[in-house]
């Protein structure tokens, strides 16, 4: 009885599409609570069809290009990637890095990270946000009910930025660097399509956006991005050298504004967090 009713459903919004100038708006969260209900009832016995291509006759447009968007997304993003691997654009950089550091996480991630370059660790791992600003990152994604395999983290410069022979750290990526590599980040954005952007820091903003500006008057509040919504809060490195329960009252407020905007429940607990 769930496949029908999902068709219906599904009938009914291509229905809509056909008929009106504008196409049917439905969250992705309908759809996935939609889908993951189909998928529970084909698994309960007695319920699946009999035939893996019966199941496949039924499919029908919309949920195959659903299915397949998410397909290509994967796709795409390989193809990103594989450029990236051997990019050189940045002849000082390629010479440099251990490899290049791309991007981790959910093809169809509502939520998408932006920092500003990799570090030490990113480059050995080739993962971004691993080291212990990154593992100060994931916490913050654990706290907001998600998982690093939920999201997408990428960064606007792919290859570490060099230091000069014999010094340790790392440095911030230069606005040249930022520009050069930023058309793959773009690239990114436009197969991810994420709900909500979240830039953090002042340099990934200036390499998102082309703008400097200080935290204090970009952060906390929306801002757009090619008509994304963008919310712009402080590194979490920002927040390993100032660790007063009010600066990270200020991320994790910038953090409940993403949930909100997400329509995400919000329990009493999270709402205190370092009150
Ligand atoms: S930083 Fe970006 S543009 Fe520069 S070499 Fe690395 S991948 Fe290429």
């Amino acid at each position: 009885m769930m496949q029908p009713a999902l068709e219906l459903v599904i009938a009914e919004l291509e229905k809509i599409r056909e008929t009106s100038d504008r196409a049917p708006r439905v969250s992705r969260n309908a759809l996935e609570q939609l889908q993951s209900t189909y998928s529970l009832a084909v698994s309960l016995p007695g319920t699946a069809e009999p035939h893996e291509d019966r199941q496949e006759a039924h499919v029908s447009p919309t949920r195959r290009q659903l299915r397949e968007s998410s397909a290509n997304r994967v796709q795409m993003l390989a193809s990103v990637r594989e450029r990236v691997c051997g990019c050189t654009k940045c002849a000082h950089l390629a010479r440099s890095r251990t490899q290049t550091v791309f991007g981790v996480g959910n093809p169809d991630a509502e939520i998408m990270f932006i920092g500003e370059a990799p570090g030490s660790d990113e480059d050995q791992q080739g993962e971004p946000f691993v080291g212990r600003a990154g593992q100060l990152l994931t916490k913050i994604i654990k706290a907001m009910g998600f998982s690093r395999e939920d999201v997408y983290i990428a960064n606007i410069l792919k290859c570490r930025p060099n230091m000069p022979a014999g010094s340790f750290g790392n440095r911030a990526p230069t606005p040249a660097e930022m520009q050069t590599c930023r058309p793959y980040l773009i690239e990114q954005i436009d197969i991810i399509q994420p709900k909500v952007l979240v830039a953090l820091g002042a340099v990934a903003v200036e390499g998102l956006l082309g703008a400097r500006g200080t935290m204090r008057e970009l952060r906390g509040r929306w801002h757009s991005y090619n008509g994304m919504p963008l919310m712009i809060t402080y590194h979490p490195a920002y927040l390993l050298r100032n660790q007063s329960p009010s600066e990270k009252r200020k991320v994790w407020e910038d953090m409940m504004q993403v949930l909100e905007r997400l329509e995400k429940p919000i329990s009493e607990k999270q709402r205190n967090y370092f009150l």
